[in-house]
């Protein structure tokens, strides 16, 4: 495969959300894939509405997420190619000015659809005389500008995730490509990023297809080729619909709630695929089978409980090196490994460690368990395995079996009804732990 050139372009007006980060990480992989690079590129041309406090949550969310971006670019530092490639393209006659304000647009609009006509911007600024603009100017009206499209230059390409695509370009609106201010709307700044940055590959959403019909046209009127395009379907809720929950929920959400970030890489990585969603936590795993080929049309599905049962089955399968820096105060190997099956979190570790380190509290047991537990006291033997060694004495000694057996001794020993399995966590107690809450319980 060739490398590949992908970017991730986020406008710094708000926290990432899922859909961006399933953007970003598609990218990631489609440049990792192939060895190629994977560009975080601002898209900070909106100076009102775009926060260095967002560009910099951005980088901090892509970085807890693992991914890693080979160059970082900013479209409010590259003001002057946009500039330049505005001249050439104005001296080519693919640039023009236009002067309606946006109540005379929206009438058109209306009239427009009130005959049942599409509403397609009509190039009435196309068909101003010299006059009439001169008055426009003497007005003082500031123009904005509009990228003329060829209406003989027919549009096409094949997407990589939804196949041959083709536009009229007499369809569509002539886009405003600036504002009257002189500040940029996101068209021609991209395309001309596309084309200096060596981007191959454009993933993003399918809210931007027609986009990419337009700016098709721009990357030729600039003699370049046009970047392969791929437009992943969109995220919903489960319930298959377009979610403003989705839209807010990003990695501070899924960082309180205790979801690992290679859960939602794993997760994220197949959603909408036909590959299967599984808990892999090892990317290079996940790159393998990554191709767009099994991308779907249908939107993909974002299911709150199939990631945590994703989160579930990663954290059980997680090293003890890949842990240990998160574990409470004293906390080893053995003990990671008593507690690991019963956790849905790595947040979870400190309850059931508690039941080590103590203070534990313990119910009240029957005169019945006193005496159990009495038993208990004296036949606690240190060995490879106490508890093993434990339970089959006082079973013998004493005829109990099943809960009988078992559910004092724990209650004893953890003050819990249940938990991880006694036999690993009992050496973890230490014997004269051990011995003082059997005392303690017997009374
Ligand atoms: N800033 C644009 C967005 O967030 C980028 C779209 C693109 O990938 O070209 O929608």
């Amino acid at each position: 495969m060739n490398s590949k050139t992908t970017r991730f372009a986020p406008s710094p007006t708000g926290r990432l959300h899922v859909g961006n980060i399933r953007t970003a990480l598609h990218n990631w992989m489609l440049a990792r894939k192939s060895g190629g690079s994977f560009i975080l590129r601002i898209d900070d041309t909106d100076a009102a509405r775009s926060k260095e406090e967002y560009v910099e949550a951005i980088r901090a969310d892509l970085a807890w997420l693992g991914i890693e971006a080979d160059r970082e670019e900013r479209q409010s530092e590259r003001l002057d190619a946009y500039e330049a490639a505005f001249q050439r393209l104005r001296e080519a006659g693919r640039i023009y000015p236009a002067y309606e304000t946006q109540q005379e647009l929206e009438l058109k609009r209306k009239v427009q659809l009130g005959r049942g006509l599409p509403p397609i911007y009509d190039r009435g600024a196309l068909n101003l005389t010299e006059e009439q603009r001169a008055a426009k100017e003497a007005e003082g009206i500031a123009p904005h500008w509009r990228f003329k499209l060829d209406h003989d230059e027919k549009i096409a390409w094949e997407d990589g995730v939804r196949g041959h695509q083709k536009f009229d370009p007499a369809q569509l609106s002539d886009p405003v490509i600036r504002r009257a201010d002189g500040s940029w709307l996101y068209m021609l700044p991209s395309t001309v990023d596309d084309v200096d940055m060596g981007v191959t590959q454009v993933l993003r959403g399918e809210d931007h297809v027609s986009n990419t019909a337009v700016q098709i046209q721009m990357f030729t009127a600039m003699g370049a080729a046009p970047p392969a395009f791929a437009h992943e379907a969109l995220l919903v809720g489960k319930e298959g619909k377009l979610s403003k929950r989705l839209g807010s929920l990003g990695c501070d959400a899924f960082r309180e709630r205790g979801i690992e970030p290679e859960a939602i890489i794993a997760l994220l990585a197949r959603l909408g695929t036909s590959l299967p969603v599984e808990p892999i936590a090892d990317r290079e795993d996940l790159l393998e089978t990554f191709d767009l080929s099994t991308f779907g049309r249908a939107p993909a599905k974002f299911d709150d409980a199939e990631l945590e049962r994703v989160n579930t089955a990663i954290v059980h399968a997680m090293p003890y090196d890949a842990v240990k820096h998160r574990l409470p105060a004293g906390m080893d190997e053995a003990g990671w490994h008593a507690v690991q099956p019963n956790i849905s979190t790595i947040g979870e570790v400190g309850e059931w460690w508690r039941l080590v380190t103590g203070p534990i509290e313990q119910p009240e047991f029957s005169d019945e368990d006193r005496a159990y537990l009495a038993q208990a006291a004296e036949a606690l033997a240190w060995g490879d395995d106490p508890w093993g060694a434990l339970t089959t004495a006082l079973k013998d000694s004493t005829g109990r079996k099943g809960k009988a057996l078992f559910l004092p001794l724990r209650q004893a020993l953890t003050g819990m009804n249940q938990g991880p399995d006694m036999g690993e966590l009992l050496p973890l107690i230490g014997e004269s732990e051990a011995l003082a809450r059997l005392e303690r319980a017997r009374g």
